[in-house]
């Protein structure tokens, strides 16, 4: 275990000195996935373990603590700092869990960021995992732009803005829920409303579009992009329909906040192959009229984007934004 001493003394000596890590926990509703990083952000280790979500708060807590003591151990170094990408709405300044979805027992209301900190011993900073995302690949090797919009295309449709390189949050931690916006299908949404984007673009939609098209069965929107690779046309179609409503819904976000950049993750991008010719079609045709050069691009950190934007928020907080 890690001391409080420990921690505070090498904070202030720097974000990280040396011997000293940041830790970035990815945890979703099936896996917890940690990353550990020294104060240079070179990789010292990674692990992942299965999500205790139906256990309730306290035993999500007790596994992602235990997996970053772990990985410090076996680094041979001590903790400075730890961030947190979580699902749900989050208080981002307190670390509690505001709203989830029923896979995550006993998650609203549950103080993560104060739990981990008594399980850790240092600082802890918990963000919303989309918005994590946003933040990791806004920080990527060659990404320059410090307003954009991220949109993660998963089972579901999350999103997340980042203006003038600060994500933004709004009143409530739910700004940039871009999913759950209205008018690009009559059909209906995981969240009861009508023609959000998300009945369109998200994997689980992509995959149920094309069986009502077709009535052939299919597992996943990985299946339905093998045969729209094959040239069956009612899975191009799916695929053409999920590229066109994003990337409306990426024009629309770009108009009003003054976005020159899309950065699009989940497991859906990677068939970015199939949703880009209606990514080019609609930008051609739709494009911001303000003269907004609209990019949208796929995610490039896989599967360590959430962990590496929440190692990124724990470095903020602990360097001052006057010298980042
Ligand atoms: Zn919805």
């Amino acid at each position: 275990m890690i001391s409080q001493e420990q921690g505070t003394s090498t904070l202030i000596g720097g974000a990280a000195g040396p011997g000293a890590a940041l830790v970035g926990i990815d945890i979703g509703g099936t896996k917890i996935a940690a990353l550990l990083v020294d104060g240079d952000g070179a990789v010292l280790g990674r692990g992942s373990v299965g999500a205790p979500a139906a256990l309730g708060g306290a035993a999500m807590a007790d596994a992602a603590a235990t997996l970053a003591m772990s990985l410090a151990a076996e680094a041979g170094v001590s903790l400075a700092a730890a961030g947190v990408g979580a699902a749900g709405v989050i208080d981002h300044e307190t670390g509690t869990i505001r709203a989830a979805s029923a896979t995550f027992v006993g998650w609203t209301g549950f103080a993560l960021g104060h739990e981990l900190e008594s399980r850790l011993g240092v600082p802890v900073r918990v963000e919303n995992d989309v918005n994590a995302f946003l933040l990791g690949e806004a920080a990527a090797e060659g990404r320059t732009d410090r307003d954009v919009l991220g949109v993660m295309l998963g089972t579901g449709v999350g999103g997340a803005v980042l203006i003038d390189g600060e994500l933004h949050h709004g009143p409530h931690g739910a700004a940039g829920e871009i999913g759950h916006t209205p008018g690009y299908s009559d059909l209906v949404c995981t969240c009861g409303q009508i023609g959000h984007l998300e009945t369109l673009a998200s994997g689980t939609s992509i995959a149920l579009r094309y069986q009502e098209s077709t009535g052939a069965p299919v597992r996943d929107a990985r299946e339905v992009a093998d045969r729209a690779r094959r040239g069956d046309t009612e899975a191009i179609a799916a695929f053409d329909a999920a590229g066109r409503a994003l990337a409306l819904a990426c024009a629309t976000a770009a108009t009003i906040l003054d976005l020159p950049c899309a950065i699009v993750g989940g497991g859906v991008t990677a068939a970015w192959d199939l949703l880009e010719p209606a990514i080019a079609r609609t930008l051609a045709t739709d494009s911001p009229v303000s003269g907004i050069p609209l990019r949208i691009i796929p995610a490039v950190l896989g599967s360590d984007a959430v962990a590496l934007g929440a190692i990124e928020t724990a470095r903020r907080a602990l360097v001052p934004a006057g010298a980042r």
